[in-house]
């Protein structure tokens, strides 16, 4: 297990293989798609990409897992930091924000626009005082994924904001 930090030898030892965290991963994809995204996503691949190569702080959610559309011949993917794997509500928080993200790339646009909420809009001030990380969070957080985001943390009974960021 060489390369390998403590959390990820932590990881290793709880979970015991890969194969275990692809099977839990799978589902709870399965899970969250039925609950929140009417059944309609397709599975994406998974991946537990090293802690070192995460360019944001792990404490936020926002470093804690990332999504990639199909290209070419790769499928769309989820990765999920595997720090992330110590706590199973922490993990399914991300990946629901993930799917969110899979959700919008891989569903045409439906003739309602969603709306952003006044909570999420107050949400977003109080957490995105800079205004480059404000510019950077809305670049990748359309009013479209806002909208649906509150809808899966509805479904869910979690606070909207930990699905953007930890509170
Ligand atoms: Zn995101």
């Amino acid at each position: 297990m060489g390369g390998l930090g403590p959390d990820e030898q932590e990881v290793l030892r709880r979970w015991k293989s890969i194969k275990h965290i692809h099977a839990f991963l799978t589902r709870e994809f399965n899970l969250l798609n039925r609950l929140c995204f009417e059944n309609r996503l397709s599975l994406t691949a998974f991946s537990l990409p090293p802690m070192r190569l995460s360019r944001r702080p792990l404490e936020n959610h926002l470093g804690a897992a990332f999504y990639r559309p199909a290209h070419r011949d790769c499928p769309a993917e989820i990765g999920i930091f595997p720090h992330l794997l110590l706590n199973r509500e922490e993990t399914r928080i991300a990946l629901a924000h993930e799917m969110a993200h899979h959700w919008e790339w891989s569903l045409p646009e439906e003739k309602d626009t969603e709306s952003v909420s006044m909570e999420v809009e107050r949400l977003l001030k109080e957490n995105l005082q800079d205004p480059r990380q404000a510019e950077g969070f809305r670049r990748h957080h359309s009013p479209r994924f806002l909208g649906k985001i509150q809808e899966v943390a509805q479904s869910l009974h979690i606070p909207v904001g930990k699905f953007l960021f930890k509170l």
